[in-house]
């Protein structure tokens, strides 16, 4: 065996034309490290969300190869898409029941997954009597209670209002370095990809393509005043900067 790790994620030339001719993606080419959590990061229609779906195998590459290294993956959407009529626990326990895991077993692994987000005190509500922010720490909870190594997640907290953003990004944080995930995060915030990322992939529309593969070193462990730091501020006017001139080639509006 060589010193290599293995990807946990690899793109190959991934291409992705939608059946009306729209070219939705440029060939890309991209390695993801396990434990890596990557941000990706564009305008509206820049194919984020088809890029993440053809990593999630929900959309077939027109060409191009990608490889899992046989990872358990989850996917959260931006929509908590919660079944209204049961409770919290049930909610979160809907893979495993899909999955025929037996149900005391199922019943352990759906309390670890509410204490993981948070919500132990909350397992018997229905989704209606939480928050938007609460219902999204359910949805996260239903992502983990797989015990998935890849997180799939499109931009999960675009709907909420900016405190419960930054306090659920907090908390995800804190959950990817504890439970040693490798993460996929689609926004078009500049800031929560500061804030989150250990690498930003910054793309352009029209044609969707990568324009920049950024690292972003420490601090860790992130807190609030990494958000008011230099270094926050300086990724933040870097990352503006490449956006702009991304869309400058392109003659759309920054
Ligand atoms: P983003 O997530 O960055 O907003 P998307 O991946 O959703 O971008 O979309 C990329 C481009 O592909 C956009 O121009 C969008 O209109 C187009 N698109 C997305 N889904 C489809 C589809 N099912 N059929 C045709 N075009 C699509």
């Amino acid at each position: 065996m060589g010193d290599k790790v293995a990807s946990a994620v690899s793109l190959h030339e991934v291409e992705q034309v939608y059946p009306n001719g729209t070219r939705a993606l440029m060939p890309v080419s991209l390695d993801i490290r396990p434990g890596e959590f990557v941000s990706l990061l564009g305008p509206s229609g820049c194919g984020k969300s088809t890029l993440l779906k053809m990593i999630a195998g929900l959309l077939k590459p027109t060409a191009g190869r990608i490889q899992l290294s046989g990872q358990q993956l989850s996917f959260v959407f931006q929509e908590a898409t919660l079944m209204p009529w049961a409770d919290v626990h049930a909610n979160v326990r809907l893979p495993l029941d899909l999955a025929g895991v037996p149900r005391p077993q199922a019943d352990g692994r759906v309390d670890e997954a509410l204490q993981l987000v948070g919500l132990s005190a909350f397992a018997r509500q229905r989704p209606r009597e939480l928050s938007g922010g609460m219902q999204m720490r359910v949805s996260i909870a239903r992502g983990l209670v797989t015990r998935p190594r890849l997180l799939l997640m499109d931009e999960p907290f675009g709907a909420l209002d900016e405190i419960t953003r930054n306090r659920l990004d907090a908390d995800l944080l804190a959950l990817w370095r504890q439970q040693g995930l490798t993460v996929v995060f689609v926004t078009h915030s500049i800031t929560e990809a500061v804030f989150l990322s250990s690498r930003v992939i910054v793309m352009g529309a029209r044609p969707g393509r990568v324009v920049e593969d950024y690292a972003l070193d420490n601090p860790w462990p992130r807190d609030d005043d990494y958000r008011t730091s230099p270094a926050f501020n300086a990724h933040g006017r870097h990352l503006q900067h490449r956006l702009s001139q991304a869309s400058a080639l392109t003659g759309d509006a920054p």
